[in-house]
């Protein structure tokens, strides 16, 4: 067993099956990949848009090539040829895949398959394992209401319902997304941090207030009066305003110690 797949290489070994695909439903089909592993579930596309040609010699197999019938609809009959359908796989730890209905690989009491069909019939995919007849379990398609026949008439979705559908999983993504970034709890314990930290600032800004008014008086103090006119002359200091605390402090007592009595007087 290897380590647990990034989203990122789960959903490269997805890509070239996507390309084909009709706009909606390749972000749909993104989306399932990503919404399937948010649940615990990596899977892989194992089928996008396939060709005319391809599903001819598809066909082909069991009738006329050697193989298991693997399909009952001839080339320009499956939804695949038009990039509204796509077939999907588990993929397990080690790179394979697995078509396991009952594989709980997530240990989470739910099956795997059921928690892929769940999350992709929100997204709007219609379940090849609803059909009545023929039910085809890995299958998924999208077809806004065409039937293959109008497809091979050239027939294709509206914009208005390539825009639905494409609003769809957009607002879901979000709100997935919205979910994984930040719970309501983290979100008001973030609030409340910052809460505090403006506090702190509004605190500290007031402490320095004080700080610098202390530093810079703006009258010289009275008890420092006698001590700067005598500093001033004896030609010490040429002024004697806008000084600190320390500094009218320490004039007085060079004051008091007799630094500036004039000489002689
Ligand atoms: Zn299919």
């Amino acid at each position: 067993m290897g380590d647990k797949l990034t989203l990122e290489q789960v959903r490269a070994k997805s890509a070239s099956k996507l390309s084909g695909l009709l706009c909606a439903d390749r972000a749909a089909a993104e989306a399932l990949i990503d919404f399937a592993y948010a649940c615990g579930v990596p899977i892989v596309i194992t089928q996008g848009l396939r060709t005319i040609d391809e599903q001819n010699a598809l066909y082909a197999q069991g009738r006329t090539t050697r193989g298991q019938i693997v399909t009952n609809a001839r080339g320009g009959y499956s939804y695949h040829n038009f990039g509204v359908a796509i077939d999907f796989a588990l993929l397990l730890p080690d790179g394979g895949v697995s078509w396991d209905t009952k594989r709980d690989g997530d240990c989470d009491g739910l099956a795997d398959w059921g928690e892929v069909v769940a999350q992709a019939k929100r997204l709007g995919w219609d379940w090849g394992g609803d059909w009545r007849s023929f039910t085809d379990l890995p299958h998924f398609e999208m077809t806004f209401g065409l039937s293959t026949a109008d497809y091979r008439a050239g027939k294709r979705p509206t914009q208005a319902q390539l825009d639905a559908a494409l609003a769809r999983v957009k607002a879901l993504k979000e709100t997935e997304g919205e979910d994984d970034e930040m719970t309501t709890e983290e979100k008001a314990k973030i609030a409340e941090q910052f809460k505090a930290l403006q506090e702190t600032v509004e605190t500290q800004t007031k402490r320095i207030e004080t700080l610098e008014a202390r530093a810079k008086m703006g009258a010289i103090p009275t008890w420092a009066l006698p001590a700067c006119e005598n500093a001033k002359k004896a030609g010490f200091i040429d002024t004697t305003a806008d000084g600190s605390y320390d500094f009218y402090r320490l004039v007085t007592l060079l004051d008091r110690a007799g630094m500036f009595v004039k000489k002689g007087a």
